[in-house]
């Protein structure tokens, strides 16, 4: 097993670089808050144009040796670091409900989700294999390979500060790339320890790198020459202004928007199985998941059956700090952003939509400084209301009644956003006919959050993805490497003279 040094966490986050940490020159810093108690924990170096340029001189000086490196060998680096993140798991989740304030159980899945990429990332050599033909014309083969990019960036969300990374980093790196991290500058903590592990697993100084900041630091690894590819999750406008940007500079760009995920309930649904689903789908991580269910589709009369329980549910939700063991949702990430949940919640009562429970001014008796607000539950809402156009990212369900499934389709399928959906009935024909015309990337059948497992990638459709491939799976190490098509003969197998007519085999 890999030797681990000692970590304790910095008060200041800084960047990573060239196998170690790096302050640069900038003065900007930003306060990292621990959303539970609502006090400043830390702070985190805003970077600059300079420190991408430091992060990417490193990433291209290692790029040509790692990319020579034999895929088992770095397999083999990768089973390493699979061991100190098993063994770390429980640091990791710690920093992240330290920072982002979800419940440590959810956090440790979080990891748990982020290992699987891993896991399936130690495949590589397998995924890697290219395709051979004996003979395409007397004498001569053809064979196509896939090779690394070179530089590639991942620019990634407060939400999973762990998960989302390690959709990116791990595949990057086993297909040969070396990496710079741009991670969210509210929860910055666990990419430096990532980063540290990943050193200690045996990965080359280079390979992996972190740049702490904002806009100028995302701006300036777009601009970057030597980024070949930029992996970005985050919000729609971001995702769709990195899109283009990156584009039209040349690179491959894989960019996942944000969300809003139905719940198509039949009446012939399991109706308790149909409101543990919504529970913990809608509130589980104060809905700040972008495969959160923030609208529940009530087909026929099934409305009139699931909404007392759910309001009953929704009022006994356990509201604590994430560290809490009983606590089943923590804090919002920021006071801001609990004033743009609140502020939707305003909205969607001016707009005429009955709000069944509200959440709003909700206190934690021994944490009054927190971000927390409670959950809410809307009915009655419609296709033309703000709160269900857009996003809210937060523990907020809204619930709109329709006639039929064709109705409810329709529903769906007009959303600008085409994340998860799931459908909940014991009908096989009807949920057939939901997932074959559903314009949704990801779909659930009676699982409320169908997020895939490694080996399948994720990805929306719509305005959820922007750029042709899903993160991580077999998608990912397509969007890592480049194919190269190879055609080769001996020099004893050429004919005589020149060849003037297109070439067909022979
Ligand atoms: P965000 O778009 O505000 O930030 C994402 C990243 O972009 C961060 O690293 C941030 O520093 C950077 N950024 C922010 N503003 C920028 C700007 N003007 N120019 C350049 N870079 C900028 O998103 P967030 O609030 O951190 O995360 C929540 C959002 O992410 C939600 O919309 C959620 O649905 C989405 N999300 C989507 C997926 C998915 O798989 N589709 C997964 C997780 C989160």
């Amino acid at each position: 097993m890999a030797a681990v040094t000692p970590y304790s966490q910095p008060d200041t986050v800084d960047h990573y670089v060239n196998g170690r940490r790096h302050t640069g020159a900038s003065t900007r810093r930003q306060p990292v808050f621990n959303p539970a108690l609502g006090t400043v924990a830390r702070d985190v170096v805003l970077g600059d144009a300079a420190d991408v340029t430091a992060a990417v001189a490193a990433a291209r000086g290692a790029a040509a040796a790692w990319g020579d490196t034999p895929p088992i060998r770095r397999a083999r680096i990768l089973t390493q670091y699979l061991a100190l993140l098993q063994a770390h798991r429980d640091t990791l989740a710690a920093m992240i409900t330290a920072e982002h304030g979800k419940v440590f159980a959810d956090a440790q899945g979080e990891v748990t989700r982020g290992i699987e990429i891993v896991e399936f990332a130690l495949g590589i050599p397998s995924l890697l294999k290219g395709a051979f033909t004996d003979q395409v014309s007397t004498g001569i083969d053809n064979w196509t390979m896939r090779q690394p990019l070179g530089v590639v960036a991942g620019i990634t969300p407060f939400n999973f500060p762990v998960m989302v990374p390690m959709w990116m980093y791990p595949v990057a790196l086993a297909c040969g790339n070396t990496f710079v991290l741009k991670p969210s500058e509210r929860d910055p903590s666990p990419s430096l320890l990532m980063a540290r592990l990943l050193t200690d697993a045996g990965l080359p100084d280079g390979v992996f790198n972190v740049v702490q900041g904002d806009k100028v630091v995302v701006d300036a690894l777009l601009a970057h020459e030597d980024v070949r590819a930029v992996s970005f999750v985050g919000s729609t406008p971001i995702a769709q202004y990195i899109y283009e940007t990156g584009a039209r500079l040349g690179k491959r760009v894989q960019a996942l928007g944000g969300a809003k995920n139905h719940m198509v309930v039949l009446p012939d649904a399991d109706v308790t199985q149909v409101v543990d689903g919504l529970i913990g789908a809608a509130y589980g991580s104060a809905g700040e998941r972008c495969m959160a269910i923030s609208v529940a589709v009530l087909v026929g009369d099934v409305g009139d059956v699931v909404l007392p329980l759910l309001a009953e549910r929704v009022r006994a939700l356990r509201i604590a700090d994430g560290m809490d063991a009983q606590a089943e949702m923590g804090p919002i990430v920021t006071r801001e952003a609990r004033q743009r949940i609140e502020g939707y919640i305003a909205t969607g009562v001016a707009e005429g939509a009955t709000l069944v429970v509200d959440g709003r001014g909700h206190m934690v008796a021994d944490r009054p400084d927190g971000f927390f607000t409670g959950g809410s539950l809307f009915d009655h809402v419609t296709s033309t209301m703000r709160i269900y156009r857009e996003e809210i990212f937060g523990p907020v369900l809204c619930c709109v009644r329709v006639p039929d499934l064709a109705s409810a389709i329709e529903l769906v399928n007009g959303h600008e956003f085409g994340n998860g959906v799931a459908c909940y009935t014991r009908d096989g024909g009807a949920a057939r006919e939901f997932a074959r015309s559903i314009t949704v990337g990801m779909v659930g059948i009676n699982v409320p959050i169908p997020v895939p497992m490694a080996w399948h990638g994720f990805g929306g459709w719509k305005r959820s993805l922007f750029g042709d491939m899903h993160a991580y799976g077999e998608e990912g190490v397509r969007f890592y490497t480049r194919q190269k098509s190879i055609m080769q003969r001996w020099p004893e197998s050429i004919g005589v003279g020149a060849d003037f007519l297109m070439p067909t085999a022979r």
